[in-house]
């Protein structure tokens, strides 16, 4: 079974191909990172006209890289949603006029069961029950998998996803965008002990999150210091607010682990490349008997891949779409 993946729902333009769910033949990204930057952020209008521009070629270069034709496919999954409604479009309409002309079936993926799934690439045995924590730049969600495709949303945030408090305290600390890779690297000479921010953990027992009210807590910090002429260390508020949303993901990832007794934990989305999460998450782990199983860096953030991975299991279990697919830009997990 062969699947070529298309990614292009924010700012990377991305396609894979993968044989029988595990081998991946060619994996090509073109990020506009370097685009967006002078703007601190993903500018949408450019981000679609970027994609116009490179999809042709990303999906050219993956095929002869896997040494494929399009006739030699089973399918061709690709994001549907969530993202950027003119960045999905390039995509969707892409993807549906060549597995219409090649004859193929159409998979619309969920991007952010995508990034769940790229856990099945790097570890195709993982057994169900299993509880994903994905936390990536728009979205923070605990969710309970009891096979493919049957899942349940335990908690999410009521406000700010964690890759965008970390995105925005970073701006705000002058490091630039993306902003968790920055955060994660000037807290490398700072103190995690230095400043005391809030954790919000909401109501007892909840698997909510809210990362709102911690970042404001440290923009006021950094304002009233500016009010009075004080420099403040930005290491040690980078490694103490980086320190803060560790110890929410972590503490309600372990509630979520008591209260669902699932034998697996996986990470998921780009917040999951951070090493302060994964280490805090391993020590926690393995005094216990779960496993603990995370992406390499390149399948955390954005990408092809983890949408060919989703895209076989939908394809075995006969799961296509219709030739009327269409973007959603708010569509979430269920
Ligand atoms: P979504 O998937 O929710 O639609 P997205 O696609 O923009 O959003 P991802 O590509 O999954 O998000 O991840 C990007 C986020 O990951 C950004 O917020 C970025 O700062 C964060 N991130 C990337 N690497 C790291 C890291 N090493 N430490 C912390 N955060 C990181
Ligand atoms: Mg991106
Ligand atoms: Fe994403």
């Amino acid at each position: 079974i062969l699947i070529l993946g298309v990614e292009t729902s924010c700012d990377e333009t991305s396609a894979a191909v993968l044989r029988n769910g595990r081998e991946l033949l060619s994996h090509v990204i073109s990020s506009q990172i370097s685009t967006h930057q002078k703007f601190g952020g993903v500018v949408p209008e450019i981000a679609s006209r970027e994609h116009l521009l490179h999809f042709q070629g990303v999906i050219r270069q993956t095929l002869e890289e896997a040494g494929v034709r399009f006739s030699d496919l089973s399918g061709i999954a690709v994001t549907y949603g969530p993202g950027l409604v003119g960045s999905l479009l390039v995509g969707v309409a892409g993807a549906k006029a060549m597995a219409y002309a090649a004859g193929v079936s159409l998979i619309g993926i969920n991007h952010l069961e995508g990034h769940i799934y790229a856990n099945f690439l790097n570890t195709p045995d993982l057994e169900f029950p299993l509880l994903a924590l994905l936390v990536s730049g728009g979205h923070t969600h605990l969710v309970y998998f009891e096979g493919h495709g049957h899942y349940q949303v335990l908690g999410h945030t009521r406000d700010d996803a964690a890759g965008e408090a970390l995105d925005k305290i970073a701006r705000a600390l002058g490091l630039g965008y993306p902003g968790g890779p920055q955060i994660q690297k000037a807290a490398l000479s700072g103190s995690a002990q230095a400043f005391d921010f809030p954790r919000a953990m909401l109501e007892h027992g909840s698997l909510d999150f809210s990362f709102s009210g911690m970042k404001s807590a440290v923009l006021n910090t950094l304002n009233s210091a500016r009010m009075k002429g004080e420099e403040l260390s930005v290491p040690d508020i980078a490694a103490s607010f980086q320190q803060a949303v560790v110890d929410v993901l972590v503490r309600k990832a372990m509630l979520a682990l008591e209260r669902t007794h699932a034998k697996t934990l996986v990470l998921a989305g780009g917040v999951a490349a951070n090493a302060l999460l994964r280490e805090s998450l391993e020590e926690k782990l393995n005094t216990r008997k779960v496993r603990f199983v995370y992406p390499s860096p390149v399948f955390c953030t954005d990408n092809g891949a983890m949408i060919a991975t989703a895209g076989y299991y939908h394809y075995i279990a006969g799961d296509f779409s219709p030739w009327n697919l269409n973007a959603v830009p708010g569509l979430n997990l269920v």
